[in-house]
């Protein structure tokens, strides 16, 4: 009987985690799914799902684990916990596609934090979980592709698989101590759920802005606009950047492009803070490098 998976489940639930099965070697919950509920026991009353069954309590766990040597799931919505996932490219993606750690720290050195210090553990595929506890305020779900590509979370409606289980592709393994800082600020902003915008026609400002550079920040608005949904940041950042160097130049007045920039990443939906990060160090970055007109 595997009583490191036992133990690893109740250390989790020690800390509040609350707990459920997984098959043994999987990721995937033991528990029965909607369509094959017996209605009996837990359900007897209507079914209950992995995330209503999750526990922290030790009789419980000691009797699931007894059972079998399930691997074990952490409903975060449950835990008050918030995991940020940070994925590999998969095998068959391009080779230059950054891995989600990549990413996470681009983007704290981008908008000027520091990766944050938190519990971490590495996943079996060689991504790594930073577990955060959730703010009180708001219920936030899960998310794919908005704080970058393969960079995704947990909350609400999901889970992760806690250090101690294992599958075909490797061990989940702990790489701190066990505590859970709060999610910073800046990353609450980037995942509350955005307000939801209607995406019109572009309308720029009637600016004195070369014709080029307005038809330059046309095409390129236009292509955040249609960015698939895990590379929304990515070509936000891309797009403003091109655009920078019309500013540095003088021929498009910076607000203009800050505004016109803003609607395109908020139309696709990115939240403002995350439009705004991402366009002011495009921009700086861009007119820190462009060259003169005439060697462009
Ligand atoms: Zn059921």
């Amino acid at each position: 009987m595997s009583e490191h998976l036992l133990n690893a489940a109740l250390d989790a639930a020690a800390r509040g985690w609350h707990v459920f099965p997984l098959r043994p070697g999987t990721k995937r919950p033991a528990l029965h799914g909607e369509a094959t509920c017996p209605r009996t026991g837990p359900c007897a009353d209507g079914h209950r799902k992995w995330e209503q069954r999750a526990t922290t309590d030790p009789d419980r766990i000691r009797a699931t684990w007894s059972h079998a040597p399930f691997n074990i799931g952490v409903a975060t919505g449950p835990s008050g916990l918030v995991v940020v996932d940070l994925d590999m490219p998969k095998n068959n993606s391009s080779a230059d596609t950054p891995c989600g750690v990549t990413t996470f720290t681009a983007l704290c050195e981008r908008t000027g934090h520091a990766v944050p210090d938190t519990y971490r553990t590495r996943t079996a595929s060689g991504g790594t979980h930073l577990y955060f506890t959730a703010p009180p305020t708001v219920r936030l779900a899960n998310t794919a592709g908005t704080i970058g590509e393969l960079v995704d979370t947990r909350g609400w409606g999901g889970y992760v698989v806690a250090a101690g289980s294992t599958t075909p592709a490797g061990p989940y393994e702990a790489l701190s101590s066990p505590v859970a800082a709060p999610l910073p600020e800046w990353l609450q902003t980037i995942l509350k759920p955005a307000p939801a915008r209607s995406v019109g026609p572009l309308r720029l400002p009637a600016v004195d802005g070369s014709r080029a550079a307005l038809a330059a920040l046309q095409a390129e608005c236009a292509i955040v606009t249609t960015a698939p949904d895990k590379q929304r940041n990515t070509t936000l950042n891309r797009c403003a950047f091109k655009v920078g160097r019309f500013v540095a130049w003088g021929d498009l007045p910076r607000h203009v492009a800050e505004e016109a920039f803003q609607g395109a990443g908020e139309g696709r939906g990115l939240t403002a803070a995350e439009c705004r990060a991402t366009i002011r160090s495009a921009l700086d970055s861009s007119i820190r490098k462009a060259r003169p007109r005439e060697a462009a």
